[in-house]
């Protein structure tokens, strides 16, 4: 028993070594991965629910990784965020992301619309504005079809330094929207001083819809909230036709998910619609 029990402790410690070690070197395949290649741009459609068409898309990075395979988001942009490549990575996102969102408008001959993610870190940067104009001016892109995803998460940093960076932003022309909401403490106060277009419901309220009173509610005050500040509201994480309905009666305007589409490659997209014919 006692030598099991110091075999457990070896094993224990083993592991705790070993994901240590793991992440660092994690950390450290992140630094050259940019210019190995390594990173590829998911899309995933946005739908303007009324009307039933695809919008736009959001950018959901994705990293192939030469010996563990596809790594997602999750478990690699905290990392990224933690040893600084948070920022060449986004980049190149930002790069990538505008470039296709270029080419989907020039042949659907309309306005195809790009969101990006913005990590804290990146928000933070005093560069930020400038990698958001060099990729507008690289890519040929009207800034207003591009959109900045901030989580809430970044508020109870602090809140003046957030906003100010946000209204830098916003002179560029970009769209801000504010990411994963009403999973955050401050929400509902703090997005009246947030210089933000659109509201983005996270999925964990959007996924109990029809399931009980309170999430359809919690939805509704939402959706109402941002109206009265003239802000757009994305759905997200819409899996079922129920929850369609729901968001439909509701009045949602724009949502996605599953449901209309998984994120996937560039090239794996359904061809954006045609322009519609002048009326
Ligand atoms: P997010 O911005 O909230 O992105 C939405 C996540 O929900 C994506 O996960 C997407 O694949 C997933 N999703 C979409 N529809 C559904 C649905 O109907 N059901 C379910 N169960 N999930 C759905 P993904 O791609 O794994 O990304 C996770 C997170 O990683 C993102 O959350 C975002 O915070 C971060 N992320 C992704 N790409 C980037 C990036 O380029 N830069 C930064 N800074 N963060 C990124
Ligand atoms: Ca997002
Ligand atoms: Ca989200
Ligand atoms: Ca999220």
């Amino acid at each position: 028993a006692k030598a099991l029990g110091k075999n457990r402790l070896v094993h224990y410690a083993d592991g705790m070594a070993q994901d240590a070690q793991d992440k660092a070197r994690l950390i450290e395949d992140l630094a050259g991965a940019t210019a190995a290649g390594q990173f590829e741009v998911y899309y995933q459609p946005t739908i303007d629910l009324a009307a039933g068409v695809t919008t736009g898309y959001e950018a959901l990075l994705r990293w192939h990784h030469p010996t563990r395979g596809l790594v997602p988001p999750v478990e690699f942009v905290p990392l990224a965020e933690e040893g600084g490549h948070i920022v060449e990575i986004g980049r190149w996102v930002l790069g990538e992301a505008t470039r296709q969102a270029a080419a989907w408008s020039a042949q659907a001959g309309r306005p195809v619309g790009i969101a990006v993610n913005l990590s804290p870190r990146q928000l933070a940067d005093d560069d930020v504005v400038a990698t958001v104009r060099d990729a507008l001016a690289a890519s040929g892109l009207p800034a207003r079809q591009l959109t900045l995803e901030v989580t809430e998460g970044v508020l109870v940093r602090d809140v003046d330094q957030v906003v100010t960076q946000l209204l830098a932003l916003r002179t560029t022309g970009v769209r801000i929207a504010i990411d994963d909401f009403g999973t955050g403490y401050s929400s509902l106060s703090y997005l009246r001083r947030l210089p933000a277009d659109i509201v983005k419901i996270d999925r964990s309220f959007v996924q109990e819809l029809g399931t009980g009173n309170r999430s359809t509610t919690l939805v509704a005050s939402i959706i109402e909230l941002a109206r009265s500040l003239h802000l757009d509201v994305v759905a997200e994480g819409v899996e079922t036709p129920e929850q369609q309905a729901v968001l439909g009666r509701l009045a949602c305007s724009h949502a996605q998910g599953y449901l209309f589409g998984r994120p996937a490659p560039a090239g794996a997209q359904q061809p954006p619609a045609q322009a519609l014919p002048a009326p």
